[in-house]
């Protein structure tokens, strides 16, 4: 073979390669992914896949704030987490709930941070308090031999905007009264975790996780590390959600402890605490 003939052939096979290659890119970039998953999702454990997607396509996603060294620092590997484009009021205390939502539909908390993929079903992230006391229940709870994942952290606008779309076209008729409309849900404050344990095979925001051994110890233990159950059994006049076992909501301890005793809902101790911030600025 002469050389005009190899350089022709080596020019047809990088041409066949690079074709090759964006095919392949095309159909694994998260985007695409993401709107095939959509298609085809259909229980709420669905999501897992959907919010893996969701926060691969969220960090590949530049930072717009270019004047921020900051935020160019913290899109490396350090957190692998979605950044806030803007800067946002800190929103971890919202009541957020049925009628109450996030300010800004945009709002992704600053200090999200990836969960170690031991504790985790799939890739989640939290703000980093959360991450810590989250961290810090599972440990407590395999040294009492109980093993409780993270199926689902954070979640965006969109993500959860796609699990609710899903759900009420497979026809969940409980859909908005199991899964929080965008821009109204816990799991986008960063601060919001579904748990799922070995026990019942870290199915996500599965039914039969009631009374499962992590359940119950849970009941007694997630107080202790600053998780309080969102929305407890009896409660859904209050809160507007059938009773889920499975979401848990990161307030810190005293504010945990304080919650129980008064056997409140979150929401209610946070409207509560809303409220008497307010009238104490009126007053002063
Ligand atoms: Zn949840």
């Amino acid at each position: 073979m002469n050389t005009k003939n190899k350089i022709v052939i080596s020019i047809v096979c990088l041409l066949g390669f690079s074709s090759g290659f964006f095919v392949v890119y095309e159909y694994l970039s998260p985007i695409s992914y993401v709107s095939s998953i959509k298609e085809t999702a259909s229980a709420i454990g669905s999501q897992i896949d959907i919010q893996r997607m969701e926060t691969a396509k969220e960090s590949k996603e530049p930072a717009k704030d270019t004047n921020s060294k900051k935020n160019e620092g913290t899109k490396n590997k350090k957190t692998d987490c979605p950044l806030p484009k803007k800067e946002y009021p800190d929103y971890t205390y919202l009541d957020v709930g049925q009628t109450v939502a996030i300010p800004d539909k945009t709002y992704i908390p600053s200090d999200l941070v990836l969960l170690d993929k031991s504790i985790t079903t799939t890739t989640n992230c939290l703000k980093k308090d959360a991450a810590q006391a989250i961290t810090e229940l599972i440990s407590a709870a395999k040294k009492d031999n109980y093993d409780i994942k993270v199926s689902s952290g954070f979640r965006s606008y969109s993500t959860q905007k796609i699990i609710l779309e899903n759900n009420i076209k497979n026809g969940n008729k409980n859909a908005t009264r199991l899964i929080a409309k965008p821009g109204y849900s816990e799991h986008q404050l960063g601060v919001a975790v579904d748990l799922t344990g070995a026990s019942i095979k870290n199915i996500s925001a599965a039914a039969k996780f009631k009374n499962s051994v992590e359940d119950r110890w849970l009941e007694i233990h997630a107080r202790e590390y600053g998780f309080v159950e969102s929305y407890p059994e009896d409660k859904e006049d209050i809160t507007g959600y059938m009773n889920e076992d499975w979401h848990y909501r990161y307030v810190g301890i005293d504010n945990a402890k304080e919650i129980i005793e008064n056997k409140q809902t979150i929401n209610e101790f946070l409207k509560t605490r809303k409220e008497a911030e307010l009238q104490n600025k009126i007053t002063q």
